[in-house]
């Protein structure tokens, strides 16, 4: 006989009419289970065969032969060795064979009593299942029966096997087979008469219980490979729906939303981050009912101890560190001690479990995904793993929105320049051709008609002199653009006074003009401002000669200035964030002919003209607010313009730093 050889095999060659079939692991996991619960429930003292093909089937069922051998001193456990089972003997014997051994493919399991005799005698089969991952599915060939007659024909075949692995076994295998009747073929065929007296009911009692309990074990299985599913299937459909928008509102709120359906218990938070804002209002939530909403509430984040403790994580750096924050119930967290007052505003927004993941676009932090359970809740490794999955999502989504959102931004940039050099070709045609004909013809009339009368020869001097004087200007006003818009202007910040800049502003006021009435409303004392003198200069003449262009010589032009104060500030859009600054604000009125309050930031823009440079009556490049807001932007302040609209007069206000902060 061949030692290696399959013990399935040997014995239906030995027993013909054997006829084997398929078993699933879990079946014979309870068989086996249910046989050895005989052995413990009975004072028999059986003999006990048992092959795990492996050590590691083995490992899961070392305490249950540890109980069997207090029972009976007859056990003898083989498995293919992979770490550390070897050859023992107390406290029964086990044999180590060899890894290609046949033996090492079966499942055997053979009890001989006197009063009853079982077998399982099963070889591995391939399974068309994945039953590496399965091991539930794994299926084996083979029988299992009471027939004393196949048991014994069993436990003669193993125990040779045995005493051919471990010959020093041989005395007691040889009183097993002289204790079992095992010894002579007529004792193994009187044997076959022998009424099998078994504990029918506490078997089949012992083998549903261990069914129910796989059966139990497979659904649980079943639920977490169904909610898994789910989960994947939401986050893939996160992943679809905020892939398809180049709208952050819209990603960051069908994100919550799908969220909120896989956290159905949960509030779902989501709020950006940007590290220069100390508050974030919570813009995009959805709660579950029952739920107090949080939307529009204000996260002070630098004072949000876990949003902060998160970051900190995230800053030290450390490879393994998680910036996530998980706490299953804040009554029993250790962090949140230290934070009362917190802990009170988790308590009466019904949080008691909360997850905090960050979202990160190109390494930066721009938000945080929130979680709360209003129970205390173990967060799993899934969860944590699926919300960090569409914190990813969302940063690509992002990241998405913003590279389109640039895309446009220079697009429109590309329009603008195409508008511009079109404009710019139109206006230096029309701007410098017009003036430099202009002079032509006066000068030619002067060359050419000597006698004329000296009034008129004055009169054309005159023209020709204001057209030079337009085109230097124009000129003037190209080179300040580009300058600016190059960067290559040199500030030089001083304390300047208003007034006297002023005065020199209005002084330079084209006198031959019939201009309007120019009233300055400047208070008492007015403290310096820190500016450039030049520049300030330059926009004070080009808003004033504005306002004279633009206003009927009957009309009026008023000069307002004064130091902000806080409520101002809050109240004025334009000035942005400039709370920790005392800044004056000039303001030149007129009664003239007024904007359209939708053009009012087009003004801005190079080379607007309202009525189209072809139509115009008065001179200009369209350049000069341009210029305007450029200066202003460089020295610290905003610019901007008020109007009602048509023939309502117009208001131009710009800010400037005050030089000596004021106390
Ligand atoms: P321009 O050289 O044409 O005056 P600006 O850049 O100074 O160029 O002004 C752009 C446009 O803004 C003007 O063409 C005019 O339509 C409008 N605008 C500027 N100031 C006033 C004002 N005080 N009243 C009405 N419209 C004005």
């Amino acid at each position: 006989m061949n030692v290696s050889n399959s013990l399935l095999q040997d014995l239906c060659q030995v027993l013909p009419h054997l006829q084997p079939q398929i078993y699933f692991k879990s079946s014979l996991a309870a068989l086996s289970h249910a046989i050895e619960d005989l052995i413990l429930a009975g004072t028999d003292q059986p003999l006990v065969i048992a092959n795990f093909q492996q050590e590691r089937f083995y490992r899961q069922e070392i305490s249950r032969y540890e109980k069997i051998a207090q029972y009976t001193d007859q056990v003898y456990v083989l498995a293919a060795p992979e770490t550390d089972f070897g050859n023992a003997s107390a406290p029964y014997a086990t044999i180590a064979f060899a890894p290609d051994d046949e033996l090492a493919q079966e499942w055997h399991l053979i009890v001989i009593g006197r009063q009853y005799s079982a077998c399982v005698v099963c070889r591995e089969h391939a399974s068309p299942i994945d039953s590496a991952s399965l091991d539930q599915a794994r299926q084996f060939q083979g029988i299992w029966t009471f027939d004393p007659q196949v048991s014994i024909q069993a436990a003669r075949l193993l125990l040779e096997r045995i005493v051919a692995y471990r010959p020093e076994l041989a005395p007691k295998i040889k009183q097993a087979q002289r204790r079992y009747r095992l010894l002579h073929e007529s004792q193994v065929q009187a044997s076959r008469s022998k009424v099998v007296e078994l504990d029918l009911r506490l078997f089949v009692n012992r083998l549903v219980t261990y069914l129910q309990a796989s059966q139990y074990k497979l659904l649980k299985a079943y639920s977490t490979i169904a909610s898994k599913e789910r989960k994947e299937r939401l986050s893939n459909a996160i992943a679809t729906a905020i892939r398809h928008s180049f709208n952050p509102n819209e990603i960051l709120t069908i994100t919550v939303t799908e969220l909120g359906q896989v956290f159905s218990h949960c509030r779902c938070l989501l709020y950006r981050y940007q590290s220069d804002s100390p508050k974030e209002p919570i813009a995009y939530e959805s709660t579950a009912a029952g739920l107090p909403s949080l939307k529009g509430e204000v996260w002070s984040l630098a004072s949000h101890p876990l949003f902060q403790t998160a970051l900190a994580q995230s800053q030290s750096n450390g490879e393994n560190q998680s910036e996530n924050i998980v706490i299953a119930d804040i009554t029993q967290d250790l962090g949140l001690q230290s934070h009362p007052d917190l802990k009170a505003q988790l308590v009466r927004w019904q949080v008691r479990a909360c997850l905090l993941v960050p979202i990160h676009y190109q390494g930066i932090w721009v938000g945080m995904l929130e979680l709360h359970h209003p129970e205390a809740h173990l967060w799993t490794e899934d969860d944590v793993a699926l919300v960090e999955a569409i914190a990813t999502q969302v940063g690509v989504a992002l990241m998405q929105a913003q590279a389109y959102s640039n895309l446009e931004t220079l697009n429109r940039q590309l329009v603008d320049l195409e508008r511009t050099q079109s404009n710019l070709i139109a206006i230096v045609g029309h701007e410098l051709r017009t003036p430099l004909s202009t002079i032509r013809v006066c000068l030619e009339s002067l060359v050419t008609e000597p006698q004329m009368p000296p009034e008129l020869q004055q009169m054309m001097l005159q023209t020709a002199l204001e057209d030079a004087d337009r085109l230097r200007k124009l000129i003037q006003d190209f080179i300040t653009l580009s300058r600016l818009e190059s960067g290559l202007m040199r500030w030089q910040l001083e304390p300047i006074s208003l007034k006297e800049y002023l005065d020199l502003a209005l002084s330079g006021l084209e006198s031959h003009q019939k201009l309007p009435k120019i009233v300055v409303e400047l208070p008492h004392y007015l403290p310096p401002i820190q500016v450039d003198g030049e520049g300030l200069i330059e926009v004070l003449t080009k808003l004033l000669d504005n306002a004279c262009k633009f206003t009927h010589k009957t009309g009026e032009v008023i000069i307002r200035a004064h130091i902000l104060n806080l409520e101002e500030v809050r109240g004025e859009p334009a000035l942005g964030n400039i709370l920790n600054k005392a800044v004056l604000k000039v303001t030149i009125a007129d009664t003239g002919r007024g904007i359209e309050p939708s053009r009012l930031e087009a003004i801005f823009e190079r080379f607007y003209q309202e009525e189209g440079f072809l139509q115009r009556t008065v001179g200009g490049s369209g350049l000069g607010l341009a210029i305007c807001r450029r200066i202003i932007d460089n020295l610290g302040g905003k610019i901007w313009a008020e109007s009602l609209g048509k023939d309502q007069g117009s208001k131009f206000h710009f800010t400037v730093p005050v030089a000596v902060p004021i106390t």
